[in-house]
């Protein structure tokens, strides 16, 4: 394992940070052209550890280009970690803030920007008393000059953690996700309460002050590229995806945790390495990238830790938090999982990810109870091919991604496994793991915490209505309309 961003004790405080170097390249960073800070990134080919893999100097231009002239830029630290199976965000900063923020006041520096909006939910406790003291230790030294922080204590929704959403928090809003380009609005205090601006945010409205948001493992890696050097940071991983990446791993294995790894480090050794292996007496079948990425499959276990390698292989690197899956699962359950975490999850603006999302789920049940008819397992076929139709954001595409290919996975597995394909008919078992292998609780939520090797899920999940409340009936009414003109409870707060 790696120790870059991830550090190996937790740093105690400013003066710790200090003697590791920190602050140097903060004070490099103000002293010279923002363009220079811009090209060290580019040549470091850093790209966004938030799932997408963006390259972030791009993106940094992006908005350098798009500024205001009158109003200076935000920017936001994105730690509203909520994608199932990842915990890396809230390590790095229980281990080190500072570098974090460091990061994100060196982007201060690039943009001019007087406002630093750090981003957690609500629920973040440890995490937000960890950076709030940090920030005032850097506001005592001197570190933030006129730069004002504030804290945003965002929703458990997971989709706080969807960039144009994101902002809509920050603005008050729920997080609905926008139409534009995150770089192309900003947060607007004079927001008028409206839910997702749906009808103002569009591909042609240039209107507005851009804001700059990247995550928590980013901007940690920002400090380092700018303090170290480009070619330091190029001295581990592959071309195109340079340094290192934090890993979670949870799920089958013998113990559940995160680390950071070079970049290009064969999926099986963080298996082995950090997650010590299968269980004893089981074989791991696949291994989910979060609830956003196909499953990949045990064939491809050596598939490298790259974005490349991993789209070559199907699928994505995503924020790289992994679910382990043994012989003892059944993927039909998994996919059942993650069908109903997404569907809960989507927020209705887009009527086939909603719709299509709650049918695939509850057609999934009959299938695992073996009442699904001939019709209803094609059906899951054909709602998988329009959930993604008129959707804005990624969280249909996932859906028709994730659940694909764990069906698929689970027809490799037992030749007997018929929940995707019409042409082979439905699946009428009602335990399709076997006798020996009796059914699994499968569920598919955001971790809480990883507490001795093992993980802590959010067992509220299970409960989460699709219209987002914890009732014991679902109203039928999607968030984006229970929702549309009820404002956030008190998202900023200072710390
Ligand atoms: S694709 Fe789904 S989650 Fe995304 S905005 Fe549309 S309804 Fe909401």
């Amino acid at each position: 394992m790696n120790h870059r961003v991830l550090d190996t004790e937790p740093c105690s405080d400013l003066e710790a940070y200090q003697k590791m170097g920190g602050g140097e390249a903060l004070e490099a960073a103000r002293l010279v052209e923002p363009d220079a800070v811009v090209d060290a990134l580019r040549r470091s080919g850093l790209r966004g550890r938030g799932g997408a893999g963006f390259p972030t100097a791009t993106k940094w231009t992006s908005v350098i280009a798009n500024a205001s002239p009158d109003q200076p830029t935000p920017v936001i630290i994105n730690g509203a970690e909520g994608e199932p199976s990842t915990f890396k965000d809230r390590a790095i900063i229980r281990a080190n803030p500072y570098r974090v923020l460091e990061g994100a006041l060196i982007a201060c520096a690039v943009l001019k920007s007087r406002e630093l909006v750090v981003c957690l939910k609500r629920s973040f406790v440890r995490e937000r008393d960890r950076m709030s003291a940090a920030v005032e230790e850097m506001r005592l030294a001197g570190w933030l000059k006129d730069i004002d922080v504030c804290f945003v204590a965002g929703p458990s929704e997971y989709l706080f953690g969807e960039e144009t959403a994101l902002l809509e928090v920050v603005d008050g809003r729920q997080p609905f996700p926008r139409v534009t380009p995150p770089w192309r609005r900003g947060i607007d205090d004079d927001g008028d309460g409206t839910a997702a601006h749906a009808e103002l945010a569009s591909t042609q409205d240039t209107a507005g002050v851009p804001a700059l948001v990247n995550n928590v493992e980013t901007f940690a890696n920002v400090a380092l590229i700018v303090r170290n050097g480009p070619e330091w940071f190029r001295e581990v991983g592959t071309q195109e995806s340079p340094g290192t990446i934090v890993c979670t791993i949870v799920g089958d294995v013998t113990r559940n945790g995160v680390g950071e790894f070079v970049m290009g480090t064969p999926l099986a050794e963080v298996i082995e390495t950090l997650g010590a292996g299968p269980r004893d007496g089981r074989r791991l079948v696949g291994v989910l990238p979060g609830a956003s990425s196909a499953v990949i499959n045990e064939t491809r276990f050596g598939t490298p830790l790259t974005y490349e390698d991993f789209h070559d292989a199907g699928s994505a690197l995503g924020s790289a938090g992994f679910l382990c899956i043994d012989d003892s699962a059944d993927p039909l359950r998994v996919a059942r999982s993650a069908a109903r975490f997404l569907s809960v999850e989507s927020c209705g603006q887009c009527t086939p990810c909603k719709d299509d999302g709650l049918a695939v789920t509850a057609l999934l049940s009959l299938v695992i109870a073996g009442s699904a008819s001939e019709a209803d397992v094609k059906e899951i076929g054909s709602r998988l091919e329009t959930i993604t139709n008129e959707a804005r954001c990624s969280l249909a595409a996932q859906q028709q991604v994730v659940i694909g290919s764990l069906l698929a996975l689970g027809a490799e597995l037992r030749s007997d496994f018929r929940p995707s394909s019409g042409e082979q008919g439905a699946t009428t078992t009602d335990d399709p793991a076997g006798a020996e292998a009796p059914a699994r609780r499968c569920v598919l939520a955001p971790l809480v915490d990883i507490v001795d090797g093992a993980a802590v899920y959010d067992e509220r999940q299970e409960d989460k209505q699709p219209d987002w409340t914890f009732d014991s009936v679902d109203s039928g009414v999607y968030p984006a309309q229970r929702l549309q003109n009820v404002p956030l409870e008190t998202p900023d707060t200072h710390p």
